[in-house]
């Protein structure tokens, strides 16, 4: 449950003593380090936590590298992949790019280059995020929502005070209009730390949000859940 300002990484290498390496020298670094050692444990790890990054080894026990990103896209999470391989062959690079990695670094590598990939894939990540930016205050249908006064003014004209969460989760959304904001997303913005809360949390947050500004919350207009993908603003 550590809170990581550089990012937090999680380390898939069955090799014990590259792993040490590794992890050593990406926490020297400033990054958090979670260690999987196989491939099940990866993907229960993806599905459980949130990270910046994965540096997955392709030949790994049970479930291999390529099969692990393969699922992870498959669930539309799209956490940002370095692979790594002893093969160097420029097949096998090719099959773990379009299964989904971003990036493939061939065994053995240099340190050095290592890291700077790291840091690449992950600032290359965060700003992606950074959409451009609603202003303090912002009005769709009858509604105005003061993102720095925390409150809102329904259409209904009932003065809603909104808890900082709530504030941060409709400026995500809002600022993403008519994309889906993935779960994966909305936990690390607005959590902003790596452990997920349950779905019904944000469930519960999207509820008051038609609470407050649908007129019919059961047709909902503006705030929309896809299922199994993350949360929509539309205005
Ligand atoms: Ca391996």
């Amino acid at each position: 449950m550590t809170e990581n300002t550089k990012g937090n990484i999680l380390l898939v290498e069955d090799e014990e003593n590259l792993h040490e390496t590794l992890k050593l020298n990406l926490e020297m670094e400033g990054y958090g380090v979670t260690s999987a050692f196989d491939g099940n444990a990866a993907l229960k790890a993806v599905a459980n936590e949130y990270f910046d990054l994965l540096v997955l080894d392709v030949m790994l026990p049970e479930v291999d590298g390529i099969t692990v990103v393969e699922t992870i896209r498959v669930n539309n999470n799209d956490v940002p992949v370095l692979m790594l391989s002893a093969k160097s062959t420029s097949a096998d690079k090719i099959i773990g790019l379009r299964k989904g990695a971003d990036d493939y670094l061939t065994k053995p590598f240099n340190l050095e280059e290592l890291l700077l990939r790291v840091d690449k894939l992950i600032s290359k990540n965060k700003k992606i995020q950074v959409r451009e930016s609603v202003g303090e205050t912002y009005s769709f249908g009858s509604n105005t929502i003061d993102f720095k006064a925390q409150n809102a003014t329904t259409w209904k004209g009932d003065k809603v005070d909104l808890s900082k969460k709530e504030a941060m989760l409709l400026k995500l959304l809002i600022e993403n209009r008519a994309e889906v904001v993935t779960r994966e997303k909305i936990l690390q913005m607005v959590w902003g730390y790596n452990v997920y809360p349950t779905t019904r949390t944000i469930d519960n947050f999207i509820l008051n949000f038609r609470k407050y500004f649908e007129e019919d919350s059961r047709n909902p207009k503006h705030f929309h859940s896809v299922r199994g993908v993350g949360y929509k603003y539309t205005e």
